[in-house]
């Protein structure tokens, strides 16, 4: 029996306002779109909350045994400096004030979040399809909105008509908006525009001279509008109706509408059952923009390098952070909250390999199956991983119990305790521990290290504990922490 059999998952969904029971639509399967980055510069920390949102999803869905086809797509054409379909396509710019090729942008902003993703251990999407790979799919979905008289042409660009469609269909209805009020919060905008009306959005647009990014077309030379690739690369790889599609907050409206919009146009089905989006990241309680000078970027947190924090931080604890707030609640980043994370990411860890050294029992005070199943119960409840970490920390504080001799475990209830733990932070958090050495490079570090410790244990076999200091604190300083107990000496790293 698979575990989602005997799990009853809810996820929230954006539509209905409401938890509702997940149930796939082919059994055992997951369909997953989410919307990826524009590779025009580094990835944001932002956007990088948002794809760890929906690494935990992927992972726990695979963790129940659903098999999960997870695409999450590359925009590298298209998306335009603002939502109005006007100002320059965003990669176009960057190539133009960089004296580069587009998609020598695109090469590079696209390694810089594939690293990002990587050091954040966020698995890779099975798919992670182009948009400028999708240029034909694209102009079919056009043809096919153009052929249900929902779309028209002007000047060799092709618009959305959002009044025709709203007659037989509800546009709107992910984000709580109608039509009407849309029309009457609108400034008349007389500035120059070939749309019949400011509503409606761009499927296709004929390029400028200047612009340098264009395809063929049976309109014009032009590119696609931004909200379309999405259309057509969920329906190429996933299907004209599947399970989840998620994205930022500020994706639900234009973009998701408009997605929603294209699929009911083209192939006449609601496309998603489950629309979930992940809530931003603010920076010291502001919003973070590169515009003020409130922005951090990942690899920033990674070296320390930024005058906003005291010391580095390993991605590690940067996800645990992000991971003690529930998806689609706003966080808070700072400096104080991530100490504080470091400090019970490290708490757990110790715990969690006490574990293997803590003696067992004949008697047992602790309901292990009952705390597993609240663990589960805790993810099973739309993701909440703020809550699955509580239940974490309900476990700490048994284990460091029972290594105080003010409980007992039984061998059953340690090994539910180390099974369930490495599940959980392991498997589904995805978390990787800084202490144990998984990769060439940190062998090497534990080797040093080790050195480092023998050394110390010299100078204080020797009574120099003038050296013996100095160790210990110059280790410190690199973000080493050495930890005298009484089987000799470890460490931990932050
Ligand atoms: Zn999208």
């Amino acid at each position: 029996m698979k575990l989602f059999e005997q799990e009853e998952l809810v996820i929230y969904n954006s539509t209905s306002k409401f938890k509702e029971k997940f149930k796939s639509i082919n059994e055992g399967s997951v369909g997953m779109y989410v919307c990826g980055p524009t590779v025009y510069n580094n990835v944001h920390l932002g956007n990088c909350r948002t794809f760890l949102s929906f690494d935990l999803v992927f992972r726990y869905l695979k963790h129940l045994g659903y098999q999960v086809r997870y695409v999450r797509n590359i925009t590298d054409a298209g998306h335009l400096e603002n939502d109005a379909d006007s100002g320059e396509d965003r990669i176009a710019k960057k190539a133009r004030i960089e004296r580069l090729e587009p998609m020598e942008i695109v090469q590079r902003y696209t390694i810089d979040f594939h690293q990002t993703m990587s050091l954040f251990n966020a698995l890779p999407p099975s798919i992670e399809p182009t948009a400028t790979g999708h240029i034909i799919e694209q102009i079919e979905i056009i043809e096919k909105i153009l052929a249900e008289g929902l779309a028209y042409v002007v000047n060799g660009s092709v618009y959305f008509d959002v009044h025709k469609f709203n007659k037989n269909h509800s546009y709107g209805k992910l984000s709580g908006r109608n039509l009407e009020d849309m029309v009457a919060n609108t400034r008349d905008l007389t500035a120059q525009t070939d749309k019949k009306n400011p509503q409606d959005f761009a499927l296709w647009k004929k390029a400028e001279p200047e612009h340098i990014m264009r395809w063929s077309s049976p309109w014009s030379q032009g590119f696609p509008g931004w909200h379309l690739e999405c259309t057509a690369m969920s329906t190429k790889y996933l299907g004209k109706q599947f399970d989840i599609h998620g994205g930022g907050m500020d994706l639900k409206f234009p973009h998701h509408e408009c997605e929603i919009a294209q699929s009911e146009a083209a192939l006449k089905t609601n496309p998603v059952n489950y629309w979930m989006h992940a809530n931003m990241l603010t920076l010291n309680g502001k919003k973070m923009a590169k515009s003020t000078g409130n922005n951090i970027l990942p690899h920033e947190i990674f070296s320390g390098n930024n005058s906003k924090l005291s010391k580095a931080f390993s991605p590690t604890v940067t996800k645990f952070f992000m991971y003690q707030a529930h998806y689609r609640s706003i966080l808070d980043f700072s400096n104080e909250a991530l100490m504080a994370s470091e400090k019970g990411f490290n708490k757990m860890m110790e715990a969690y390999k006490m574990l293997s050294v803590i003696t067992s029992s004949d008697e047992c005070n602790f309901d292990a199956s009952t705390w597993k199943q609240s663990c589960y119960n805790a993810m099973n409840d739309d993701f909440n991983s703020p809550i699955l970490i509580a239940q974490l920390f309900e476990a700490v504080k048994i284990i460091n119990s029972a290594k105080e001799g003010t409980i007992n475990l039984d061998q059953n209830a340690i090994t539910m305790l180390q099974d369930t733990m490495h599940t959980f932070i392991f498997d589904v958090l995805g978390l990787q521990d800084n202490l144990v050495a998984n990769t060439a490079g940190d062998h090497q570090l534990v080797g040093a290290v080790n050195i480092l410790i023998e050394l110390r244990n010299q100078a204080r076999a020797n009574k120099d504990f003038a050296t013996s200091d100095l160790i210990r604190d110059q280790l410190k300083d690199a973000g080493i922490h050495l930890k005298d107990g009484k089987e000799g000496t470890s460490f931990t790293t932050s």
